[in-house]
């Protein structure tokens, strides 16, 4: 059966580019996702924002992190560099992986997707845990290594590792993904 991909672009929001959560490390990354975005439209591949979306003062992740991304705040949006386009889709979550009581799994079933291209931050947490949760649905992941990004160098090598060895993720450069989703 022939690849299907969507590509999963994860909390690159207000909050962690240029708010509390702010980090120089994440802005690298926006230009070779939104060339990856580019072609993604021009090719009719599915593109799913999956993005942070926490309850005011109540939510779990609040015990851990300063508050970030509250429903409905403007740290809550996409980065106006990579704003959804029309017919893109959007997930909220809670945690760090975008399955986690999201409509995330039944949308990629419906566009009959079974890979998956993940973008965004932090490797070594809400990619690295929706790559765990794409890996026992039985998704095939694929991550284009100048699109993810973490707080330090550290922590985004051991999410790679991570994610290649327990869930057979293909890590590549962006050049052999676009040629990939080209071809
Ligand atoms: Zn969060």
């Amino acid at each position: 059966m022939p690849t299907k991909c969507a590509i999963l672009v994860i909390d690159m929001l207000n909050d962690f580019i240029k708010g509390s959560l702010k980090s120089e490390r994440f802005r690298r990354i926006i230009p070779y996702i939104k060339e990856l975005l580019r072609v993604a439209h021009e090719k009719k591949i599915p593109v799913i924002y999956v993005n942070d979306s926490h309850l005011e003062e109540i939510d779990l992740e609040f015990k851990i992190w300063p508050p970030h991304a509250v429903k409905g705040t403007w740290g809550a949006e996409v980065i106006e560099e990579l704003a959804p386009q029309k017919g893109d889709y959007i997930i909220e979550k809670r945690r760090y992986s975008g399955f986690y009581n999201t409509d995330l799994d039944d949308m990629l079933r419906e566009l009959k997707v079974d890979t998956l291209i993940l973008t965004g931050i932090c490797t070594d947490i809400c990619v690295q845990h929706t790559a765990a949760d794409a890996f026992y649905r039985g998704y095939k992941i694929i991550i284009p290594m100048e699109c993810v990004e973490s707080l330090s160098e550290k922590d985004h090598k051991k999410g790679i590792e991570t994610m290649k060895r327990l869930y057979n993720a293909k890590v590549m450069p962006l050049k052999q993904v676009l040629s990939i989703i080209t071809k």
